[in-house]
């Protein structure tokens, strides 16, 4: 989870990359927009919740830049992996076995969720650079996987948490059954953020991205039970 002087560092370094981000984008960015709602849509098996600010009537909705942004992978702070991408990473960087892929490729670290009960999470992690250590975790840096033309070198083998930026999923109970929720991470790297007076402005967007979330999820409820992660309440 970003600290609130991180989130600062990281939007001054959008700024000055010269993106053009609204300055209510930056106060929401910030933490410091009070009358922001919630508001839900569902879209296919994903309830998204997207911020209103009540005194603007405006929706913050959300579009990627790429292949003119590549911010997310140039200041990459953790990537942590599911059991499908250590198989398909593994395979992908020419490992014939997945352990010696863990050995030589990736690193282990506990983290803190960005949630309301402070849960830990242990994964095993993409290194993003070839020297990178344990104590380079959740410091930004830039993804040796980032090709000169902006693509990911491993595409479409990239880890899924990379589909997934700059949403952030959860699951709730709903009358037993588990509902998967999501909605944006503000860590001040991206400048997709726009304001609109719709939802279905990003109704395309929203669309995609309900299958991208709901694959991790499986993907991720898999990891756990391979034994590949862990989360725990704090
Ligand atoms: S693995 Fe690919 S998509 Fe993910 S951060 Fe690295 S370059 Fe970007
Ligand atoms: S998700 Fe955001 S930071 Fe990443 S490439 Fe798209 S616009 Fe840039």
């Amino acid at each position: 989870m970003s600290t609130h002087s991180e989130v600062r560092d990281s939007l001054d370094d959008l700024l000055k990359k010269g993106w053009d981000v609204d300055p209510l984008i930056q106060d929401v960015t910030l933490g410091k927009v009070r009358d922001m709602a919630d508001r839900t849509v569902m879209v296919s098996s994903v309830v998204f919740h997207i911020p209103y600010i009540e005194s603007e009537s405006r929706y913050v909705l959300w579009k990627c830049h790429w292949p003119d942004c590549t911010n997310c992978c140039e200041r990459q702070g953790r990537l942590p992996l599911t059991s499908d991408d250590l198989i398909t990473i593994g395979s992908g960087l020419k490992y014939s076995k997945t352990s010696e892929f863990i050995a030589a490729e990736t690193l282990t670290s506990t983290w803190s969720i960005q949630d309301q009960a402070g849960s830990a999470m242990t994964s095993i992690n993409l290194k993003r650079s070839d020297t990178e250590t344990a104590d380079d975790d959740g410091t930004r840096i830039p993804c040796r996987f980032l090709g000169g033309d902006g693509a990911c070198t491993l595409h479409p083998g990239r880890p899924g948490v990379c589909y997934l930026y700059p949403f952030m999923t959860w699951l709730e109970n709903e009358r037993g059954f588990p509902r998967i929720h999501a909605t944006f991470q503000f860590t001040g790297d991206c400048p997709g953020f726009y304001l609109g007076g719709s939802i279905d402005e990003m109704r395309g967007v929203l669309d995609e991205y309900a299958a991208i979330i709901a694959d991790y999820n499986m993907a991720h409820a898999r990891t756990a039970r391979e034994g590949f992660g862990a989360s725990s309440a704090g």
